[in-house]
C-alpha cells in the first residue's frame, strides 16, 4: 500500500489566533478590531467544535438546512453561541432562519424584508439585520444596487421596524475590494447605520482598514473547502 501522509489538518485555534492578530494590527482604531465571523460552511460540526474549544463563539453559515443540522446541538452546550446568516435567503426559509440565527446578514429585497417583518412579529424574535448591498452591481449576484439601497434601509427600518443594524456586502472577485469597501462605508453612513460586514480570507485586512465592524472569514481559519 501506498504510504502518503494524513490529510493536513488545518490548526483551526492557531489560525483563529493569526486571523485576530491581524485584525488588530490593520484595524483603523486596534482598540475595536471588527469581530472575527468564523465561516463554518460545509466544514463538520467537529471543525466548528475546535473553533468553539479555542474560545470562539461567532460563526458564519451561508445556507440555512445545512445551519439547522449542525448548529442545535452545539447551541446547547454553548448557549452564548452566536450565529449568523450570510447566503441567499428563500422567503420559504423566512421561518427556520428566524428561528436559527442571530442576525440575518442578506436582506436584499422588498419581498424578503416583508417576509422577515412578518414572521419576526409571529415567533417574537428579532434577529439583528444587515441589508446587503450589491457594490459591483453584477447581475448574478444578490443585494440592492447601491442606488437602491437607501430606499431598502428605509422600508426595512423606518416602514416594517426591522432591526436593521448595518449593510453588507460581497465584491466582485476580479476587483480591487478597497473601492467596493468604501462604498459600502459611505452608503451606511448617510443611512445612519454603524456596522459594516466586509471582508474575507483574501481581503480582511483592507475591509479592517476601512471601518469593518465584522469580516467573514472561512478558508482562512478553517481550510479550503471541497469544490462544489
Ligand atoms: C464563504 C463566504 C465567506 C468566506 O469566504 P472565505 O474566502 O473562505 O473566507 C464570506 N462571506 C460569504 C458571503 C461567503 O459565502
Amino acid at each position: 500500500m501506498s504510504s502518503a501522509l494524513p490529510p493536513s489538518r488545518p490548526d483551526i485555534a492557531a489560525n483563529l489566533a493569526f486571523v485576530k492578530a491581524k485584525l488588530v494590527k490593520a484595524a483603523a482604531d486596534p482598540a475595536h478590531p471588527p469581530r472575527l465571523i468564523a465561516v463554518s460552511k460545509t466544514m463538520p460540526p467537529e471543525a466548528v467544535r475546535e473553533a468553539l474549544a479555542a474560545g470562539h463563539r461567532l460563526f458564519g453559515e451561508n445556507r440555512v438546512q445545512e445551519a439547522m443540522a449542525k448548529f442545535p446541538p452545539l447551541r446547547a452546550e454553548f448557549p452564548d453561541l452566536e450565529l449568523h446568516l450570510i447566503g441567499p435567503l428563500q422567503t420559504n426559509k423566512v421561518r427556520e432562519a428566524v428561528a436559527t440565527f442571530d442576525a440575518i446578514q442578506t436582506v436584499d429585497r422588498e419581498k424578503l424584508a416583508r417576509a422577515l417583518a412578518a414572521e419576526m412579529q409571529k415567533q417574537g424574535r428579532r434577529p439583528d439585520c444587515y441589508v446587503q448591498v450589491n457594490t459591483g452591481e453584477e447581475p448574478q449576484k444578490a443585494g440592492a444596487l447601491p442606488l437602491e439601497a437607501d430606499a431598502l434601509v428605509r422600508l426595512a427600518r423606518d416602514e416594517l421596524g426591522l432591526p436593521v443594524i448595518g449593510l453588507m456586502c460581497i465584491p466582485p472577485a476580479e476587483e480591487e475590494p478597497a473601492p467596493h469597501f468604501a462604498l459600502l462605508a459611505k452608503i451606511a453612513a448617510r443611512n445612519g447605520l454603524n456596522r459594516l460586514s466586509m471582508g474575507m480570507s483574501s481581503d480582511f485586512e483592507v475591509a479592517a482598514q476601512l471601518g469593518a465592524t465584522e469580516v467573514r472569514v472561512g478558508s482562512a481559519i478553517f481550510g479550503a473547502r471541497p469544490s462544489a
